[in-house]
């Protein structure tokens, strides 16, 4: 049986973050993208509210949320900011390689005190010279003395600044590719470790991204997430799981685009109508509601599947990418109406336009997600539809026999789908002119 309907648990969790987004985070949005600067009191209030970090499992301790619960959560909170959002859940993408790894000590360890204290954990794969190729990361892991050394760089560490530990991808070398890569979990104030100052951005300014700086950092052995050579599966995995929440950021702030507008349409008046009545506006308006309403359905689907336990690759990458570059159109759509007061500081529409613009880049950019789908597509995906040659012969008499009682057959032209009927395929197609070899002889309902 198929479902859309949520749990009055879930529902209840819906309603929790709704609540935390319009009372704590959206009177901070502004102030914190006007400064440049996170808002640390909301991550300490998000944890409270048992809105971070609810997806450690019960186990060890957490509220054991799913991802459906999660995105639930995370569109309520980008409907408020989505700069704030990307750091209040950022600890869901800094914990996913500790919940994936098989370092049982290491997840009670830190799962448990994720679940029991206001901690950060970022998420690091991404460095100065690469992002979207994580295969060619030059991060270097050297084992030594029961544990391992790192020295490197990694750019773009969403609360670099603030975190407490990082889930940090690193290689033993970077001619190995993929199979160099461990995963490590660090601890930010260790020696030899520098965060950079905050990375002036475009939008979400309200986010924390920073570079950071291993030189000679020693990571004992027992904080292995995953040994060289496994690192990159596990850095893919964590991917799967956390960008169906990129979709939900995406679908929050867009949806809130799309109501600032709809406020704005019944209100503005032009050639003695509301901008609502025009029926291009109504249009606009019914795309911008088609889009979001799709785009939630995308996101909640692949969250379901990753909790069902299914291999979500293929969906979260859909999620990803429909979701996020509906949410541009939208906001551009938002913005169109909006006319002039659209493009001010004064009203939301110009911060939302340079958030949402960030969602099609990290996690794996739009391209990436195109690529997963292509592989998909042209690898293991299986066509129902037969051949193009092996298509039913449809309109032409069946074979038989010609006047001489000679056996006569039916050809289609492999190159134009020309079907020809005879005792032999013609001398060359009529068509397009490709010669007799060109022709195959069509069995009638043989595929
Ligand atoms: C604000 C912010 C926060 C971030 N937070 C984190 C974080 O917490 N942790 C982390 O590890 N990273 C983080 N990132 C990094 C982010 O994941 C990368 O920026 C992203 O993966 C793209 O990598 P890149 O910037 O190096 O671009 P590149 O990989 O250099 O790509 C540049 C362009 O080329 C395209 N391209 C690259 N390869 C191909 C290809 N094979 N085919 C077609 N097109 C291609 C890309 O799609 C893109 O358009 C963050 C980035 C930003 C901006």
């Amino acid at each position: 049986m198929l479902g859309f309907d949520l749990t009055p648990e879930q529902v209840d969790i819906q309603r929790k973050a709704r609540d935390f987004a319009l009372r704590e985070v959206l009177p901070l949005a502004w102030p914190g993208d006007a400064r440049d600067e996170l808002p640390l009191s909301l991550l300490r209030k998000a944890f409270e509210e048992g809105i971070s970090s609810a997806g450690v499992p019960r186990e060890y301790g957490g509220k054991g949320y799913g991802l459906l619960e999660m995105v639930l959560m995370v569109e309520e909170v980008a409907a408020a900011c989505s700069g704030v959002a990307t750091s209040i859940f950022d600890n869901s993408l800094g914990l996913t390689p500790l919940v994936l790894s098989r370092n049982e000590p290491l997840k009670q360890h830190y799962l448990s005190e994720l679940a029991r204290e206001a901690k950060w954990i970022c998420f690091a794969t991404s460095e100065p010279t690469m992002g979207s190729d994580v295969a060619s990361l030059r991060c270097r892991v050297t084992e030594q003395g029961g544990g391992y050394v790192l020295n490197g760089t990694k750019y773009w560490v969403t609360n670099g600044g603030i975190a407490d530990y990082i889930s940090v991808f690193a290689t033993t070398d970077p001619e190995k590719g993929h199979e160099g890569i461990g995963g490590f979990l660090a601890h930010l104030d260790w020696d030899g470790v520098t965060r950079s100052a905050p990375i002036p951005k475009l939008g979400q300014r309200a986010s924390n991204t920073t570079g950071i700086h291993f030189r000679d950092v020693f990571v004992p052995g027992k904080n292995v997430l995953a040994p060289p050579g496994k690192g990159f599966v596990l850095a893919m995995k964590t991917f799967t799981r956390t960008r169906p929440a990129i979709g939900a950021l995406a679908v929050g702030a867009a949806r809130s685009a799309m109501e600032f507008a709809l406020d704005y349409a019944r209100k503005r008046q032009a050639f003695g109508t509301a901008l609502s009545g025009f029926q291009n506006t109504q249009f606009r308006l019914a795309e911008m509601y088609q889009k979001l309403e799709t785009a939630r359905l995308l996101t909640w689907k692949s969250a379901w599947e990753v909790d069902s336990g299914m291999d979500a690759t293929t969906s979260s990458a859909i999620s990803k990418m429909f979701a996020t570059e509906a949410a541009w159109q939208i906001v551009d759509d938002a913005m169109q109406i909006m006319g002039g007061y659209g493009y001010t500081r004064m009203f939301p529409m110009e911060k939302l336009l340079r958030d949402v613009r960030l969602l099609k880049i990290y996690e794996g950019t739009s391209e990436i997600q195109r690529l997963i789908l292509a592989a998909t597509v042209l690898g293991s995906y299986r066509p129902v539809m037969p051949s193009l040659h092996d298509l039913p012969v449809t309109g032409i008499p069946p074979p038989g026999e010609d006047e001489a009682g000679e056996g006569v057959f039916l050809w289609r032209c492999r190159v134009c789908g020309n079907v020809h009927v005879g005792r032999e395929p013609p001398e060359s197609c009529p068509y397009c002119f490709f010669p007799a070899s060109a022709f195959k002889k069509v069995v009638p309902g043989q595929r």
